[in-house]
């Protein structure tokens, strides 16, 4: 089976056809090229979803992984472990957070963190103290839980009965946050920039306001950043620039850069609300994706990285300011870091999938988030001359979607 041929059409075949993967097929990866099978290269501005945030291969994550599995996979959750606890301290002495819980992707953390607002508010004593306020456009995952907490109905709406006792108002409107929160809400769940929502950052005033709302009422503040966290914004995570500091924090994506890990992260406060048998994962915190994270959280916290990315982002936003100046399609580019949103002008709408296949032909992998922002999450220590040639790239595709428009016209 291992040696059996396969082509893009088998995915039709065999796979739930939730995905509409591109129609090449990727086959192997070093920083940020990645080859398909036809041996054709790609410049990696995707990142695999802002997730490989030391590129492809990286030696240290490499080796990590390998020294890890010739010694302990997985051991479950009635024993502890070296590399787990060695991840929890980083954490811990890195951020806010007194305690962590690991799990496997965004979504258990977001889980994790939602049900112990549950458990938050029961324990309150105050009565239907239970109310989640959560944000329209906003993502937090595809569990039941999670979909619904996310605020594009698309999502969630076909599964049917939800979960009960969330409410959706817009994001960055404090005046109708106001109107919600009350004495009955348990917890207000927040991206610091909404990611899959179209790369959209939380106005400093607006996240000041629900700390203030929260501490007033007694809910606790949630901030989602598994796509904003461990670098990505060029601070180890994004709320360290906002001069507002969460409660609970949930990380995931570049946390293991590549290798599936998710932790939520708390202080004392509520972490020791959830009592033994409250919650678990049978993989949560497993040797392997824990030595992995800890080599690649360890290499990102460092002052020259996290410049770098900042760096980055101006050369980005420099380099995509001039393309736009000859093919004028986008109405802005906005974002932190190597989070970085190319927002289509009104009459272009719906088109950004397209011009990621374009992408695509040309040999550069990119994102969409919505139907209108083109979006790159590259490797946080992506060379200068890779983004050269990205730009170039994606250069030539907006010239065919250029070329296209002109052709309907
Ligand atoms: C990707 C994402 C999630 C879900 O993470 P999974 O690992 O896919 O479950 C949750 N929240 C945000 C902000 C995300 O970007």
């Amino acid at each position: 089976m291992n040696n059996l041929a396969v082509t893009r059409q088998n995915f039709n075949d065999w796979m739930v056809p939730v995905f509409a993967p591109a129609n090449f097929i990727l086959v192997r990866g070093q920083g940020s090229h990645v080859w398909d099978q036809n041996d054709k290269q790609y410049i990696d501005f995707a990142g695999g979803i802002a997730v490989n945030a030391l590129g492809h291969a990286h030696p240290v994550a490499v080796q990590a992984l390998t020294e890890q599995a010739t010694q302990l996979w997985h051991i479950g959750n009635g024993y502890t472990n070296e590399p787990v606890l060695r991840l929890a301290k980083q954490l811990v002495e890195n951020t806010f957070a007194d305690k962590v819980f690991f799990c496997n992707s965004g979504a258990e953390a977001n889980e994790a963190a939602l049900k112990l607002a549950r458990k938050v508010g029961l324990l309150s004593g105050h009565a239907n103290k239970n109310q989640i306020v959560a944000f329209k456009n906003a993502f937090h995952g595809r569990t039941l839980f999670t979909v619904t907490a996310g605020g594009q109905p698309k999502y969630s709406q076909d599964f049917a009965p939800l979960p009960e006792g969330i409410q959706h108002t817009a994001f960055n409107d404090l005046e109708q946050a106001k109107a919600v929160i009350n004495e009955n809400t348990c917890a207000v769940i927040v991206e610091p920039i909404q990611g899959e929502g179209g790369v959209l950052p939380a106005d400093l005033e607006f996240l000041k306001g629900l700390r203030q709302l929260c501490d007033e009422h007694g809910a606790v503040l949630i901030f989602d950043e598994v796509q904003t966290g461990v670098g990505r914004t060029g601070s180890l995570y994004a709320y360290m620039n906002t001069g507002v500091t969460p409660d609970i924090l949930t990380t995931a994506k570049a946390l293991g850069g590549g290798f599936p890990i998710g932790a939520m992260i708390i202080t004392n406060q509520y972490a020791n609300m959830y009592a033994v048998g409250d919650h678990g994962t049978t993989y949560g915190g497993n040797p392997l994706a824990c030595a992995v994270a800890n080599a690649v959280f360890e290499f990102i916290n460092t002052p020259e990285v996290l410049e770098g990315v900042q760096q980055r982002f101006d050369y980005f936003v420099t380099g995509l300011n001039k393309i736009n100046a000859k093919f004028n399609v986008f109405e802005q580019i906005r974002g932190q870091g190597l989070l970085i949103g190319c927002v289509l002008k009104a009459e272009h709408a719906g088109q950004a999938k397209n011009i990621v296949n374009l992408a695509g032909e040309q040999g550069l992998l990119a994102l969409v988030a919505g139907p209108n922002v083109v979006r790159f999450t590259p490797s946080l220590i992506i060379p200068f001359e890779d983004i050269d040639e990205g730009l170039s790239r994606f250069e030539q595709a907006l010239e065919k979607f250029s070329h296209e428009l002109k052709e309907c016209a």
